[in-house]
Formats: structure tokens, C-alpha cells, sequence
């Protein structure tokens, strides 16, 4: 497969949509990004990269994190993830609050914001436990997986969200109320920030989502291990949440298990074959890459490449 050819095909064709949309400015430090970027890169199991664009220039990954936030509470905690939170699309936005004061306080899934907040909330307890850093075993993981060492937390869009952050400070709040938040809201809250303020490229992203499309390999990266399983599920959980309340749309035209941010940033697996990351800053209103999207959409149309 002409995998670079494809990608040079797909670049011109979202070119003319580059000013579709929206970037989002509720996080203030996100609005300064020039938005009229994009960038690709795809990496087969073999270890080919193919990429275009702007597949270099680091972005802020916000909500992609849930994944590796997810990848450590399974290692660590295993099945009893599932007693906290649940496994269901939730239907609803990334920072939705009444499906959780309905729910009594349990997310519904890891991969909206609340589920997201309770898995921060595990490892900072995990960490403290051991009498070791939070911050640093998570960065650890995350340079592990991309195999990159100069990875680190951008605080300038950290603290500009927490500046702002009152939604999910509610989330949190209702979190603690219903026993769902056990240390300090406020530390829990800007650990969260920290997670979703972690810049890669589309080339360093591809290459850390490639484990998760290869579920026959071994997954131990910064004493971060997972099995088999756990990896075919969390692949689950991508198609079916990955998307917020665009999730069955991203389903219907991509076909592959992926992640989303408000970044505009997208990882997606094509299990047993590639990892592809795209990058374009400007949303549609569900908060997910207008170009993005389309770029994907191409590509498994092009390559006739999806799990269905
Ligand atoms: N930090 C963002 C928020 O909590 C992440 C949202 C996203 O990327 O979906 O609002």
C-alpha cells in the first residue's frame, strides 16, 4: 500500500476545509495556536512512517491523555477500574454534568472528562502510596511509549485552564460529594489540567498509540503493563467513547478505534496494521478536527482500510 501517496492525495483534498470551524478559546492559552495547520503521520507495525504537513510540530494532546491515563489505572488497578466508572458512550459532551448527577457521581465512561478526573484521582493515590511523584511516573509512561525524552507538561496551558476551569471543577465537586474524589479537589483538578496539557507531535503520537495496535506484542513501557486483553478492550472503549457525542459518527465514516482533544489532534489504530495521528486546530461543535476528521475519513475510503 502507497501509504505516503495517500497521504500527499489527502492533504490536497482537505486543504480547501484548513478554515472550517472553530479552535477552541475556552482554554485561553489554546485560541493563540495559528490554526490553519495540518499535520499527519502514519506508522505501520513494521515501523514505516509516512508523514506530511505539519507531523512535527507539537500540539496540545488534551483528552488523547484519557488513553494513557486509562492505560496506567488498568495496569495498575486491573478490573476494579470498572467499580468507579462505567464502559457506556455517554451520549453527551466531554464535560457534561447532569448525566453525572443523574448517575450518582460514576462517569460513564474513561473517556469524558469526569471519567478522566476519577483516574487522576487513582493514580495520585496510587503514587502517594509508594511514597513516589505523580507528575513524574506519568510523564515517565508517556516518554516511555513515544520513546522520546523531551516530552514534558506545558503549565502556561495548565494553569490557563484552571484559570477558567469551572466546569470541571463542578464535575469534580459532584465527584467528591458522591465519594468518587478521594484526595483534595483542587490537587486532583490540576493534575487533570496537567494530563491534557501534554504537547506531542502527530509523528510522536502515532508512535505512541502503535502498542495499542498491536495487541500480540508485549505492552511494557515505564513499568506501565497490560495484556492482551486489556489492550483489544481499551481499543473497544476508543470506538465506542473515543468521540464524545460524535462517537457513532466517527464509527460510521472512519471505522477504527481512536481519540480525540480539543487540541484537534485525533489518534486512531487500525489494529494488527498502523497508528495514525492527524492534527488540524479548528473544531465542529462536538469539539472534535473538522480537517481531522475528513483526513481519516479518506483515508480508510482510500485505503479500503477499517475494522469493518
Ligand atoms: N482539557 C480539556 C477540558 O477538560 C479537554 C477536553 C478535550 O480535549 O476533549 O475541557
Amino acid at each position: 500500500m502507497d501509504y505516503q501517496q495517500i497521504i500527499e492525495d489527502i492533504m490536497l483534498r482537505v486543504k480547501p476545509s484548513l478554515k472550517d470551524g472553530k479552535q477552541a478559546d475556552y482554554i485561553p492559552a489554546l485560541a493563540k495556536v495559528n490554526a490553519d495547520q495540518i499535520g499527519i503521520c502514519l506508522t505501520t507495525l513494521e515501523g514505516n512512517i509516512f508523514a506530511s504537513g505539519s507531523a512535527d510540530e507539537r500540539f496540545s494532546i488534551q483528552s488523547i491523555s484519557k488513553v494513557f491515563t486509562l492505560a496506567m489505572c488498568l495496569s495498575i488497578k486491573g478490573d476494579l477500574v470498572w467499580e468507579r466508572m462505567g464502559k457506556e458512550p455517554s451520549g453527551t459532551a466531554f464535560n457534561s454534568l447532569i448525566q453525572l448527577e443523574i448517575e450518582k457521581g460514576k462517569p460513564r465512561n474513561p473517556f469524558i472528562n469526569s471519567g478522566a478526573i476519577v483516574m487522576c484521582d487513582m493514580l495520585i493515590s496510587h503514587f502517594k502510596a509508594r511514597g513516589e511523584d505523580y507528575k513524574t511516573g506519568y510523564l515517565s509512561f508517556i516518554r516511555s511509549i513515544c520513546g522520546c525524552n523531551t516530552i514534558v507538561y506545558n503549565t502556561e496551558i495548565a494553569n490557563s485552564e484552571r484559570s477558567c476551569g469551572y466546569l470541571n471543577a463542578a464535575i469534580a465537586n459532584i465527584l467528591k460529594y458522591y465519594g468518587n474524589v478521594q484526595n483534595e479537589i483542587e490537587e486532583v483538578l490540576m493534575f487533570y489540567f496537567l494530563t491534557c496539557s501534554i504537547e506531542m507531535s502527530c509523528c510522536e503520537l502515532s508512535k505512541a498509540f502503535l502498542p495499542f495496535a498491536n495487541h500480540k506484542k508485549v505492552f511494557n513501557y515505564g513499568g506501565v503493563c497490560l495484556t492482551t486483553s486489556q489492550i483489544k478492550r481499551m481499543n473497544a472503549l476508543m470506538q465506542t467513547c473515543g468521540f464524545y457525542d460524535e462517537s457513532g459518527d466517527f464509527s460510521y465514516l472512519v471505522g477504527l478505534p481512536g481519540k480525540s482533544g480539543v487540541g484537534g489532534g485525533i489518534a486512531a489504530v487500525y489494529p494488527l496494521r498502523y497508528s495514525v495521528a492527524v492534527w488540524s486546530p479548528r473544531l465542529n461543535d462536538k469539539g472534535n478536527s473538522i480537517v481531522g476528521l475528513k483526513a481519516l475519513e479518506l483515508l480508510t475510503t482510500h485505503t479500503q482500510e477499517s475494522i469493518f
